[in-house]
């Protein structure tokens, strides 16, 4: 064997194992998914989808990883700037970002976001310590309330919710934490109560409900759920199982207003990842829904409701190849 043969011969041996590593399909696509508080669903959910794509690299050489983030309106921001490539974001928030209302009514329409699909109903949780008082929205006036931190999903739902009362930010002594700081905050009697856009069950209103000071779930209903779900298209009215939640002071489901967690993406991701990811989660739908109790009320319909911005194209072959395309709104297809 000549020296050229030999270093030849030694380079492929080095380089096949590689080739095998990465599925034999060329580089490694490296995807990050946004998410939010750790103690939230939509950390575990990022889990879930990265996971069984990462399972699955011999056949798409997908390597996902998650990030926890400030939520919703973060997630969205940076998958149009392109620091995250997924991120989950509240339904009411991915109409508004595609319209460019609240948040973004500045910088306008935000035309790059795309959607995959749905996930769990969220909702608006209020939840307040028994000695404050509290046991509607209207008895916020003058408390100490956390409506959430700048980038999250909760924090315009707060304003709506105390809108929907005839009370303003101004009346409440507001506080804008994360959501995963507030059940401490609450125990060490720092706030009165606090809003958290969120599925249900999920560790951080166990939390709230498991320290030193008694909580409850304050019901949104009456004529602030009127006002809120009749003025805003994406606001539907929900209920909160108090038997998640043995330990709060609340006896009965809880009244509130809802919306829907959601996948999204930017227009400048690939087809193939987008598809990948859509295929995984939905060809393996009955594993996904016992990923978490948040999904049990999942069908493969009601995870193609609820979006505003354009259906990808990657989740959009999906959907079409797996006979699904008859849930999609028409408006949605590009
Ligand atoms: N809905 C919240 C937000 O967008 C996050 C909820 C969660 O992490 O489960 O900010």
């Amino acid at each position: 064997m000549s020296r050229k043969t030999l270093l030849f011969v030694l380079i492929t041996l080095i380089l096949a194992p590689l080739a095998v590593f990465a599925g034999g399909q060329g580089e490694t696509s490296f995807v990050t998914i946004g998410t939010g508080s750790v103690t939230g669903v939509y950390y575990p959910t990022g889990g879930a989808i990265s996971r069984m794509i990462n399972a699955k690299f011999d056949e798409y050489a997908i390597k996902a990883t998650v990030e926890s983030t400030g939520g919703s309106v973060y997630n969205i921001n940076a998958v149009i700037t392109g620091d995250i490539d997924f991120g989950i974001a509240q339904s009411d928030r991915q109409y508004q970002a595609i319209n460019g209302l609240a948040e973004w009514s500045e910088a306008g329409p935000q035309a790059d976001l795309r959607s995959v699909f749905s996930i769990h109903p969220e909702s608006i949780t209020l939840i307040a310590s028994t000695a404050s008082g509290i046991n509607s929205v209207a008895d916020l006036k003058g408390k100490r309330v956390n409506i959430g931190n700048p980038g999250s999903g909760q924090l315009q739902n707060s304003k709506d919710i105390l809108e929907g009362a005839g009370l303003t930010d101004a009346d409440i002594e507001a506080e804008g934490v994360e959501a995963v700081e507030a059940p401490g905050l609450l125990n060490d009697e720092r706030i009165d109560a606090f809003f958290y856009t969120v599925g249900h069950p999920n560790g951080n209103i166990k939390e709230a409900t498991a320290g030193r000071v008694k909580v409850m779930i304050v019901p949104i209903d009456g004529e602030v759920a009127d006002n809120v779900t009749g003025k805003y298209p994406y606001y539907a009215k929900s209920l909160i199982p108090v038997k998640e939640y043995p330990m709060a002071a609340n006896t009965e489901d809880i009244p509130s207003v809802g919306v829907k967690a959601t996948l999204v993406t930017s227009a400048s991701i690939s087809d193939d990842v987008v598809y990948a990811i859509t295929k995984e989660v939905f060809d393996n739908f009955d594993d996904f829904k016992k990923l978490h109790p948040a999904y049990q009320v999942l069908t493969k319909e009601s995870m193609l409701a609820g979006l505003s911005a354009p259906i990808h194209p990657g989740a959009l072959k999906y959907y079409e190849e797996a006979g699904l395309i008859e849930y999609i709104n028409p408006d949605l297809i590009k």
